[in-house]
């Protein structure tokens, strides 16, 4: 079962998985993946694309190691397997599978591990745009951005969202999407919350009032917990494409707004589309 979707017509931003989807990826894997021995390791020599560590010697690291324990920060999926960590930050094209040995490795497959159950986990790639990193432990803030990350946006208690949205004066959408200021939001998500909290995506935070930072924190954890719950009751639980139907604007440009009627806006930069409602959202 592939657990995160192929793109229909090409990749874009849409198709990058956030902190709901990696949540319930978390949900899914603990019970099949936490305490298996690892008794086959291979790997893709394209696997050097993405990997700082020798594919050889991450092969051989593995191979013997049991995965205690499987987490998430932000968008990334963290893979504790005896004294190191694997993490993984699919982004735009990654993918993990999870398969029997049997079943067809795709070509995009950059990593497969056998476990003792006799599954496989597999990730893959089409793109080879994806973050791996293999770290010892106590390494994790060597990896690229870690130090950096905020709390997890699911987690951030009001008070230190109001206290760390003071030193960020710009736009609401790039704040959102900033991970030194809450971890795990991106474009898609990013626009559901600013529905909810009924603020424009281009408003700038130095106009908000504390009402609005109230709002704008209730909307984030609402958002992303409603999400997750949507995600998890989805009829494949983690669904071979990824479905976002359940979203009120974004990917609904020119639909109606479901709180008001008014038509959804999109703006198109850089391959990334977002989408709000003029009539409720100020
Ligand atoms: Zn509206």
């Amino acid at each position: 079962m592939d657990l995160l979707r192929e793109c229909r017509s090409g990749l874009d931003s849409d198709s990058v998985p956030e902190l709901p989807e990696l949540e319930v990826l978390r949900e899914y894997f603990t019970p099949r993946l936490a305490n298996q021995a690892i008794t086959g390791v291979w790997v893709s020599p394209k696997l050097s694309f993405i990997l700082r560590t020798p594919p050889d010697d991450f092969a051989k690291e593995l191979q013997g190691g049991t995965i205690e324990r499987i987490w998430r920060r932000g968008k990334f999926l963290i893979f504790d397997i005896d004294s190191h960590h694997l993490l993984i930050n699919p982004m735009l094209g990654g993918r993990l599978q999870w398969a029997a040995a049997s079943e067809k490795v795709s070509k995009d497959t950059l990593f497969r591990l056998t476990l003792s159950g006799g599954d496989e986990l597999r990730f893959l790639d089409s793109v080879r745009m994806g973050r791996v990193y293999w770290v010892p432990a106590g390494a994790l803030p060597t990896v690229t951005g870690w130090a950096e990350l905020g709390p997890d946006a699911l987690e951030v208690s009001q008070s230190d969202f109001a206290h760390r949205i003071r030193r960020h004066p710009g736009e609401l959408k790039n704040l959102l999407r900033n991970q030194a200021f809450v971890a795990g939001i991106g474009n898609a998500y990013s626009d559901e919350i600013l529905h909810r909290a009924e603020l424009l995506p281009l408003r700038k935070r130095s106009t908000l009032k504390p009402d609005d930072v109230s709002r704008l924190h209730t909307a984030t954890q609402q958002v992303l917990g409603e999400a997750i719950a949507a995600i998890r009751a989805q009829p494949h639980y983690v669904p071979q494409k990824q479905d976002r139907s359940f979203m009120a604007v974004h990917g609904k440009g020119g639909q109606k707004c479901p709180r008001c009627g008014h038509r959804i806006s999109e703006l198109k930069a850089r391959g990334e589309t977002t989408n709000f409602c003029r009539g409720c959202q100020h």
